[in-house]
C-alpha cells in the first residue's frame, strides 16, 4: 500500500528558469524562495494584539525575476498553468482594482511605491508547492517571495519586517484580504528548527527552539481539502465581534485583558461576545504556555494538551472549525497523537497533529478513514518541518 504521508514534489528551479526564458526571452536576474507556514497555536489572536506561534514550512514558492526599466509588471504562475503572462502597468494599480491572483504581486510594487521607494517593473515567473487555500499561507509565500526579490534587485535594502509589511499591504489593500501580519512575518523570518513567538501588538519576534525530529516527533499537516464558501464573511464577523467585546470591556485590544479571573471579567459581556473573547484571550495565553514549555527544554510532547484545548476553544467558543476538521482532529488524537488542532483562519483548511515519528502513518491512516466515514473529502497529509524564511536561492 502506498504511504499516506507524502512529501509534496519539490519546486524545480531549473525548470522554472527555463520557463522564464521561454516566457520572456532572456534569463532571470535571480531566483528567490519564500515558504508557506503553519501556526502551531494562537488563532485569530493576531488582530487582537495577542500572541501567535507559527513555523515556516519547507514548502515554498519560488520566483524567477528580472528587473525592467519601465513601469510594466509581467507575471506568470507555472502552478496555475498560465500560458501567457498577465501584464499590469504599475501606475494603474489601485485598491479596488481587479488583477486576479496577480494582485498579490503587483500589490507589492504598489505598496513599495507608496512608501516612497524607487520602483520599476519586473518580469516574474513563479512555481509553488504550497497547497493553495489550505490555511498554509500560499498567498504570503507568493507576496513575500516577490517582495524579497523586488527589494534585493532594486537595492532597497529592506529589513525583514518591512518586506513582510509590503506583502501584507499587497494582500490587504490590493488583493482585498483582511489578514493580520502573522502570515507574512512567518514567511519572511522563519528559521530551521524554530517556531516564532510573535507579539502582534509590539510586532516583536522571539525565535523558540522547535526541533521535533531530535525528539523523535513529527508534526503532521493534514489538509482537509474543504473550505466553507462563506469563510471570508465569517472572518470579518469574528473581527467585528472582537472589536465589540473590547469596546464593552473598555480596552483597546482584547490582548489587554488578563487571563487571571477571566470568568468574572467576561461576566460583563453578553453570552456570544463572552465566548468569542474567551477564545482569543485563552488562546493567546496558550501561546505563552507552549513557548515557555518549548524554551524550557522540556519534552515537546507536553504541548499536546494545549493544542487540544486550542481546538476545543476554536470549535466551541469561537465557532470557526468545520465538521470535516473536527473529525480529523478527533481521529488523530484517538490514533495516538499527543495533540491536534485546526490551523489557519478556519471553516475548513488544515489540521496539525503532534505524533511520534513511527506513528505518523498510523495517525494519517486514521484521518483518511475518519474522513471516509464522515463522507468528507480525502485529506492529504505531509510532515511539517520548521524551515528558513524568504531568501535568494540563485
Ligand atoms: P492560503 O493563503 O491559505 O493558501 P488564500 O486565499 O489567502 O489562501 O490565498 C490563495 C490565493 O493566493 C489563490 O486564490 C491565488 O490567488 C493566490 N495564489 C497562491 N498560490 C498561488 C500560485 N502558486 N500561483 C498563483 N496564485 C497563487
Ligand atoms: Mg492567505
Amino acid at each position: 500500500m502506498t504511504a499516506i504521508v507524502q512529501t509534496p514534489a519539490e519546486v524545480d528551479f531549473n525548470a522554472l528558469t527555463a520557463r522564464f526564458r521561454k516566457l520572456y526571452g532572456a534569463a532571470p536576474d535571480g531566483l528567490w524562495a519564500a515558504p508557506g507556514r503553519v501556526n502551531l497555536i494562537g488563532e485569530h489572536t493576531d488582530y487582537n494584539g495577542g500572541f501567535v506561534l507559527p513555523i515556516a514550512l519547507a514548502q515554498h514558492t519560488a520566483v524567477a525575476v528580472r528587473r525592467r526599466e519601465d513601469d510594466l509588471v509581467r507575471v506568470a504562475s507555472t502552478s496555475m498553468n498560465h500560458d501567457e503572462p498577465i501584464t499590469v502597468s504599475l501606475g494603474e494599480v489601485t485598491p479596488g482594482g481587479d488583477y486576479g491572483w496577480a494582485s498579490y504581486l503587483v500589490g507589492v510594487g504598489w505598496a513599495a511605491r507608496r512608501r516612497g521607494l524607487d520602483v520599476t517593473g519586473i518580469d516574474l515567473a513563479l512555481d509553488s508547492n504550497v497547497p493553495v487555500g489550505a490555511g498554509l499561507s500560499s498567498s504570503a509565500a507568493i507576496s513575500c517571495g516577490t517582495a524579497r526579490a523586488w527589494s534585493d534587485l532594486s537595492g532597497w535594502a529592506l529589513d525583514q519586517e518591512t518586506v513582510a509589511d509590503l506583502g501584507r499591504d499587497a494582500e490587504n489593500e490590493i488583493a482585498g484580504a483582511p489578514t493580520g501580519l502573522m502570515d507574512q512575518l512567518a514567511s519572511v523570518c522563519g528559521r530551521p528548527a524554530h517556531a516564532m513567538q510573535i507579539d502582534t501588538h509590539a510586532v516583536t519576534i522571539k525565535q523558540i527552539p522547535f526541533d521535533l525530529p531530535a525528539a523523535g516527533l513529527s508534526l503532521l499537516v493534514i489538509d482537509s481539502h474543504t473550505q466553507h464558501t462563506h469563510a471570508g464573511g465569517e472572518y470579518a464577523e469574528r473581527r467585528h465581534s472582537c472589536q465589540e467585546a473590547a469596546l464593552q470591556l473598555g480596552v483597546h485590544e482584547l490582548r489587554e485583558v488578563p487571563v487571571a479571573d477571566l470568568a468574572t471579567t467576561l461576566d460583563k459581556l453578553p453570552p456570544l461576545l463572552r465566548r468569542r473573547a474567551r477564545h482569543v484571550i485563552t488562546d493567546s495565553a496558550r501561546v505563552e504556555e507552549v513557548a515557555a514549555l518549548l524554551t524550557s527544554g522540556d519534552d515537546p510532547r507536553r504541548i499536546g494538551s494545549l493544542l487540544n484545548a486550542s481546538h476545543a476553544s476554536m470549535r466551541d467558543d469561537f465557532e470557526i472549525t468545520a465538521p470535516s476538521v473536527d473529525a480529523l482532529q478527533e481521529a488523530a488524537v484517538a490514533a495516538g497523537a499527543y495533540g491536534a488542532r485546526m490551523t489557519g483562519g478556519g471553516f475548513g483548511g488544515s489540521v496539525i497533529a503532534l505524533v511520534d515519528r513511527e506513528r505518523s502513518e498510523t495517525v494519517a491512516q486514521a484521518c483518511v478513514a475518519a474522513a471516509a466515514a464522515g463522507g468528507f473529502a480525502t485529506p492529504s497529509v505531509f510532515e511539517g518541518v520548521a524551515s528558513g524564511g524568504a531568501a535568494r536561492v540563485r
